[in-house]
């Protein structure tokens, strides 16, 4: 693996061989150590079924080793061809209302679908035959953004496999079935295997239970697709490590936690919502993410952009510097390394507007000056390879079925979402400078402060981990709407907040949403929004703050039990970069580095040696003071070579800057 790992997704076959050696030079010039090749390329080596051509790959792979760059080499099977879209109609997915998705584009397939995987282990078998051994190949890519444009399938397969997977989950007891998933109700017993379907388009409202399976069962269908082809890999090209591009900021369908555990390198595609003024925050909401999955394995960002995406409404070009502020935000944030889709910008197709590397202007142009400078600047950080960012002391809560629970329809507010807290919370600690790991349950143990967005699903499993949690010493804070139903959606026993009740010291009366826009204001000044409750304490939790209006005017808004808070409301913004600092260093939490917030990052890595770095990106549009190096100018990134770690306190800068 190249130190630091510097690149694209590079796609040949778009371009005559005339190009490819200028590709290659340019790439020398640029500081490119690796790239993600053969992404889209199934139709390119195999044009007909069992026709297969490596010829044009052959020389790619060729010249790429000849110039000492790495090949991330892809299964191309995100992207089957058309003559087995139209020889196997069966293999392409159908949607809740039974329309079969047309073959035309990528991820045209089911991942269930037996003619599918059939294929897709043999070029799978067929590329790690030819190139498995290969000098130039470092890694692979299986697949790409799987679950991106077929997260879910409604077809006949996919009903054949759900039935399956349903019957090992309940161990061939329908009962059982029926029972969690509440079939009691309108009388939607099952009396046979055969009547259970995937959850299509009916006349009304459909189990929460069927849903919530049929979630499982889908990001486990995708991820048996990536094992199947990971485990010809590993088998053929043994030694190299095997990734996947995941999406990890959009928290939509795969479990990824599930996922990290599966693959060698955890890597991510990350793309800016280009018109969002605070669109830094989510960099680093990203890079936290994906530093988190890795568990402290390395991991990459596998795909950004040098400047504007073109699926957006309006795409947005990045301002001079925004390209390296995002790549070295990744690094700074743990990332060994930054590629981008894609090399060269494409000259037809859906995504020509899309930036590159190489721009349509070529070597004239400000992106590819700018993409030669980073490239420059990211080969003198190759020392900060293997490197990683202390743990933490500040951690969010990252469950996936209980968003998934969470974000069904027929809840009491459709705005009370997971990934809004999530979001909204990693970015407020963001603009005060703390920084924050991304865990799931159960907990390690060194985090001081744990915060858990709206649990509305919680495992008893879960539950137990957050009174260990708490038991061991750590301070808790919980969101609004938590710890109501268990994991198939029903209510746990006894007063809301159910499973969590005794941990958080209250009982829900009532739970009242806001309407739309509407706010409540709190006894301490705060703004809270969307939801609200009737909160009772129980003897010997304390009421921090009151609801001065509202459904609950009067009652508590949030309460305190040892090291256990409960909010009632969601704060907004401006009252989470107040509450959150107080409770940090209630819980014992080590202040933000200085300089850091408002824009300003400011991340440490260390390395098992005792070497560490500091980061300052300044996103902002002045100059930020900072001791360790005195001012870092306007939108420029310092990175500063610590002469020694150290040795106590991981957040406090303790030595004087090497350079
Ligand atoms: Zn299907």
């Amino acid at each position: 693996m190249p130190r630091l790992a510097f690149g694209a997704d590079y796609n040949p076959e778009q371009w005559e061989a005339a190009t490819w050696k200028d590709d290659v030079r340019l790439m020398r010039e640029a500081g490119v150590n690796l790239v993600s090749l053969g992404v889209f390329a199934w139709s390119w080596i195999e044009p007909r079924p069992d026709a297969f051509d490596f010829s044009g790959l052959d020389e790619i792979v060729a010249l790429l080793h000849e110039s000492g760059i790495g090949i991330d080499l892809a299964t191309p099977t995100t992207a089957p061809p058309l003559w087995f879209s139209h020889a196997h109609p069966g293999s392409l997915p159908v949607t809740a209302d039974g329309l079969r998705r047309a073959p035309g584009s990528r991820q045209a397939y089911c991942p269930s679908s037996p003619a599918y995987r059939e294929r897709a282990a043999l070029i799978t078998r067929r590329l790690a035959e030819r190139y498995g051994e290969h000098p130039a190949v470092v890694m692979w890519h299986i697949n790409n953004e799987y679950a991106n444009g077929n997260p879910h399938c409604w077809c006949e397969n996919s009903a054949a496999a759900f039935r399956t997977w349903l019957r090992t989950r309940y161990g061939e007891d329908l009962e059982a079935l029926n029972e969690r998933w509440g079939t009691r109700v309108w009388g939607m017993r099952y009396s046979d295997w055969e009547q259970v379907i995937p959850p299509r388009t009916s006349t009304s409202r459909l189990s929460p239970g069927l849903w919530l399976d049929f979630y499982r069962f889908s990001d486990a269908e995708h991820l048996a697709c990536f094992r199947a082809e990971r485990d010809i890999v590993r088998t053929l090209s043994p030694g190299r490590p095997v990734t996947t591009n995941f999406m990890a900021g959009a928290l939509r369908w795969s479990d990824y936690w599930r996922w990290a555990d599966e693959v060698d390198i955890v890597s991510n595609d990350h793309y800016l919502a280009s018109e969002d003024p605070e669109r830094a925050a989510d960099l680093a909401f990203a890079a936290d993410l994906t530093r988190g999955l890795a568990g402290g394995k390395p991991w990459l960002l596998m795909e950004h952009s040098t400047s504007a995406v073109q699926w957006q409404p309006r795409n947005i070009a990045k301002t001079p510097g925004e390209m390296a502020r995002n790549t070295l935000t990744h690094i700074a944030r743990g990332a060994d390394g930054a590629l981008f889709f894609q090399w060269r910008q494409s000259a037809y197709g859906p995504e020509k507007w899309h930036s590159a590397m190489v721009p349509h202007g070529g070597e004239d142009t400000r992106i590819w000056q700018e993409t030669k400078a980073l490239g420059k600047a990211v080969a003198g950080l190759a020392d900060v390879a293997g490197s990683t960012c202390p743990p933490a002391e500040i951690a969010l809560l990252l469950d996936y079925e209980a968003m998934w629970a969470l974000e069904l329809t027929d809840r009491p507010s459709a705005d009370l979402t997971y990934r809004d807290a999530l979001r909204t919370w990693h970015q407020a600690l963001w603009n005060v400078g703390l920084p924050c790991d991304l865990v799931r349950a159960p907990v390690p143990g060194e985090q001081r402060l744990l915060l858990v967005p709206s649990l509305y699903a919680v495992s008893t499993d879960t539950a137990r981990a957050l009174q260990d949690y708490v038991a061991r010493g750590g301070h808790l804070v919980v969101g609004p709407f938590s710890g109501v139903v268990d994991s198939d959606d029903r209510l746990h026993p006894g007063p809301y907040p159910g499973a969590l009740r005794g941990l958080l010291g209250v009982r829900v009366d009532e739970y009242l949403p806001l309407a739309a826009a509407e706010t409540v204001t709190l006894d301490d000044g705060s703004t809270g929004r969307i939801w609200s409750e009737r909160v009772v304490p129980d003897p010997g939790t304390e009421v921090e703050a009151r609801f001065a209006d509202g459904p609950a005017a009067g009652g508590p808004a949030v309460v305190r039990r040892g090291n256990v808070r409960y909010l009632a409301t969601r704060p907004d913004a401006d009252a989470l970069q107040r509450l959150l600092p107080a409770w940090a260093a209630q819980a014992g939490c080590t202040p933000p580095l200085d300089g850091a917030g408002h824009g300003v990052e400011v991340t440490r890595r260390t390395a098992p040696d005792g070497r560490s770095w500091l980061f300052a990106v300044n996103h902002t549009r002045h100059a930020a003071p900072m001791a360790a190096v005195g001012v870092v100018p306007a939108g420029e990134v310092a990175v500063i070579r610590e002469s020694r770690a150290p040795a106590t306190q991981p957040h406090t800068p303790r030595t004087q800057p090497e350079s």
